[in-house]
């Protein structure tokens, strides 16, 4: 998988990508991500690549020109190929989610356009980017964090980019609902226990557990997610079981005051 970043700032992209996993990936070949400075594909002397809004208002707006010849220079001329994503990073793009992640980790080269000040000229979005993408539904001051955002989510789903590939299987969002909580040692932490399934050693009990505790955070935080995700027989009567808890216990059953551990 290649990676080339369009940006006015490439130095912010010095720390984040050389640690880690990022690192890792780079190192044994598995990305290669390259930053390019956008003042170099600038046509005028003053490397300029904003200019004041059409129709007045605030701020700067970023020029065509440089970023379709920084873009048509990488893929060689006008058409991207069907393996190459081009993605104009902005609020008004589809929110990116895991399931995106998986779809970009099958291309073999995202280019990644970071905008600044009030954005990017509009015929970007339309005759250029392949896709337009928002991290959130929140402003923030340029494209660069979020481009790191989608490098960082997209690698670890590559082959062999993380140590155990099974991780990234079970994560929250993989399979549709967030991850079961997580403990290790010490088993009892000022006198905050770990819950004693964990040290049982039953295995299908604790698998068992796992996922009822997967699926009442999810109910809890994000019921959303429940009515997209993949669930079977199993995961309907452990639903219910959690519904039917969360139920008596708003009637007040004493037997029902505590969460399960
Ligand atoms: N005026 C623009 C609007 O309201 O849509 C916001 C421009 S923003 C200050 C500057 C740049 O930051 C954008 O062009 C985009 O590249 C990036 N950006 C800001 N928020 C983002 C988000 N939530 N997701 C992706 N990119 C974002």
């Amino acid at each position: 998988m290649r990676f080339d970043v369009l940006t006015i700032f490439p130095g912010m992209f010095r720390g984040p990508l050389e640690y880690s996993i990022l690192k890792r990936a780079q190192d044994q070949g598995i990305i290669q991500i390259h930053i390019h400075d956008l003042r170099d594909y600038a046509t005028d002397k003053h490397r300029m690549v904003d200019d004041r809004p059409f129709g007045g208002g605030a701020g700067m707006v970023f020029k065509p020109e440089p970023i379709f010849r920084a873009v048509e220079t990488l893929i060689g001329g006008r058409s991207v190929p069907a393996s190459t994503a081009v993605i104009l990073l902005s609020p008004q793009g589809r929110v990116f989610h895991q399931r995106e992640a998986e779809r970009l980790s099958r291309m073999e080269r995202l280019i990644l356009i970071c905008g600044r000040y009030e954005g990017v000229d509009e015929r970007v979005a339309e005759h250029l980017a392949t896709d337009e993408i928002s991290i959130g539904d929140y402003i923030l001051t340029g494209g660069e964090i979020p481009a790191m955002v989608i490098i960082d989510a997209v690698t670890r789903l590559l082959p062999g980019a993380l140590g155990h590939h099974a991780s990234a299987q079970r994560d929250s969002f993989a399979e549709g609902i967030l991850d079961y909580p997580q403990y290790t040692r010490p088993a009892d932490f000022r006198g905050l226990k770990v819950p004693d399934i964990l040290l049982s050693g039953h295995h299908a009990e604790i698998e068992r557990w796992r996922r009822r505790k997967a699926l009442e955070k999810t109910l809890r935080v994000r019921p959303d997610l429940l009515a997209r995700a993949h669930l079977d027989e199993r995961d309907r009567a452990l639903l219910d079981e959690i519904k039917a808890e969360q139920a008596s216990r708003r009637r007040g059953d004493p037997s029902t005051d505590k969460p399960t551990a």
